[in-house]
């Protein structure tokens, strides 16, 4: 059997089995969700050993980053599940006296999640803790760029759910292309900005609904009266955590021009902290995914002038956590979205160059902003829009099941996490129940009801 054959079979496999309506009942999908869970706890070692092959991640970068962060977000739907599945019922209108309004959260039918490498764990699988909560079928595309990842959620799958409820297709972009050809009812997709519009496309000619979790640059702000040695720390966590491949990570620092030297000179100190004097010699550090992108990484440190790190291992693909001062908004390493351990500074005088400056840019994913100064996260907050992001932190709004996460414009659209999860892959249909007790004559063609009709409806 050929790979297009073999996704049909499973489209159609999963299609067939979603018609059953087994997926609908609620017991089901809790039962499903802890079998899962199990799974997970049983694969960790596992899981841990093919991030630090694919990705050198720490078991401790792991755990948080990827395995912890799905256990939480499995704990909270299992926990909830049956009060968000139960349908609503809503206020009633005037006119509509007697009815009763509802709103049923109903499975779309059969899911497609694909994955990036940079977590290529957590963003697998907390999709499909959503998915299957709201009662759908899954097919999830790992990335070929984290193979021993990608065989590991494999395995898992395969060992415990049937192919006609969950099943994962590993392959890179031709695998993907035959996906996005397939009769889907939902398509959630986390990656880059190219092939996010390569998937709306694909999914818009059969009106597909979905979710892309995109990236782009994501601006850190940092104010004067800012407490800088924490601060520091903050926003070194934020970028290096992953050798700065996470998709919300502060891609470049806006400080004001008085405190750019006190705040580079903490950001060295916590860059020596936690990774250590060489930290190309680190065996915690994170390394490079591709040749491809340590190449694209590497043309970057030519840009401005090294105030840290800077230099690289080619074998190994690593990078040091590099800060690069003098930088101005024409350079290359400000022209897209850098994806790697390299901290672009520029300095501001006024918060209204920093607004402008961001706002004539696409609307980045994340952005942070370091103050006490409640009038200037007012000012920030109300005058520039991204998708998510912290007020004196940076990635911690990712981490909790209870803030939606996504982008806005070229940074994505959709969100998910918690309630939102379930509610993405939900269609929520609304019912009206009728009374047949009695009836309202108004809204019957003739003058007679119009007097009626004008003092309930107009405003
Ligand atoms: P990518 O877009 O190259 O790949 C993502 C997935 O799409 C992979 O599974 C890949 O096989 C598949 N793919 C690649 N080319 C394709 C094509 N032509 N047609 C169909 N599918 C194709 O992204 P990546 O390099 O894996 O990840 C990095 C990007 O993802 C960054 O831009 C980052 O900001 C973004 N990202 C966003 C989030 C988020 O939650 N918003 C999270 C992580 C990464």
């Amino acid at each position: 059997m050929t790979v297009n054959d073999s996704i049909e079979k499973i489209v159609l496999g999963q299609r067939r089995y979603f018609k059953t309506g087994a997926t609908r009942d609620v017991n089901f999908r809790i039962e499903q969700l802890k079998k899962l869970r199990a799974a997970l706890i049983a694969k960790e070692d596992e899981v841990i050993d093919a991030l630090r092959k694919d990705l050198n991640k720490s078991e401790q970068e792991a755990f948080s980053t990827e395995i912890g962060i799905v256990y939480k977000e499995m704990s909270h739907i299992i926990k909830n599940i049956r009060k968000w599945a139960k349908p609503r019922r809503v206020r009633t209108a005037l006119t509509h006296v007697g009815s009763r309004g509802k709103i049923h959260p109903e499975p779309y039918g059969t899911v497609l999640i694909i994955a990036p490498w940079n977590y290529p764990w957590q963003l697998a699988i907390a999709p499909l803790i959503g998915a299957l909560a709201a009662g759908n079928t899954a097919i999830i595309k790992p990335s070929e760029l984290t193979p021993a990842v990608s065989r590991v959620i494999s395995s898992l799958i395969k060992e415990t759910f049937p192919e006609q409820y969950v099943a994962v297709v590993e392959g890179g972009p031709e695998t993907s292309t035959r996906l996005l050809e397939q009769q889907l009812d939902y398509i959630f997709f986390t990656g880059s900005i190219p092939v996010g519009k390569i998937v709306m496309e694909a999914a818009g000619k059969k009106l597909i609904p979905v979710t892309l979790e995109l990236g782009g640059k994501s601006p850190c702000i940092v104010h004067e009266d800012t407490p800088l040695e924490l601060t520091a720390k903050r926003i070194i966590f934020g970028k290096f955590t992953n050798a700065g491949q996470t998709c919300i990570a502060p891609d470049y620092l806006l400080v004001h021009h008085r405190i750019k030297e006190p705040l580079i000179q903490h950001l060295k100190e916590a860059i020596i902290e936690f990774y250590g004097d060489t930290p190309l010699h680190n065996l915690d550090y994170g390394k490079i995914v591709s040749e491809k992108h340590f190449n694209r990484l590497s043309d970057y440190l030519s840009n401005g002038s090294i105030r840290h790190g800077g230099k690289t291992d080619a074998g190994k693909l690593l990078i040091e956590p590099t800060l690069l001062d003098e930088i101005t908004w024409d350079m290359p390493v400000m022209q897209e979205e850098i994806f790697g351990p390299i901290l672009p500074i520029l300095t501001y005088e006024n918060l209204d160059e920093v607004i402008t400056s961001v706002n004539e840019r696409p609307k980045p994913l994340a952005l942070y902003l370091f103050t006490k100064d409640s009038e200037v996260q007012q000012k920030i907050l109300s005058s520039i829009s991204f998708g998510g992001g912290c007020v004196n932190d940076t990635l911690m709004h990712l981490a909790t099941p209870y803030l939606p996460f996504g982008g806005v414009g070229e940074s994505g659209m959709g969100a998910y996490h918690g309630k939102h999860s379930f509610q993405t892959f939900s269609h929520m249909k609304s019912v009206l129940k009728q009374t047949n007790m009695f009836d309202f004559h108004f809204r019957y063609p003739g003058k007679e009801g119009l007097n009626l009709l004008r003092k309930l409806m107009k405003p």
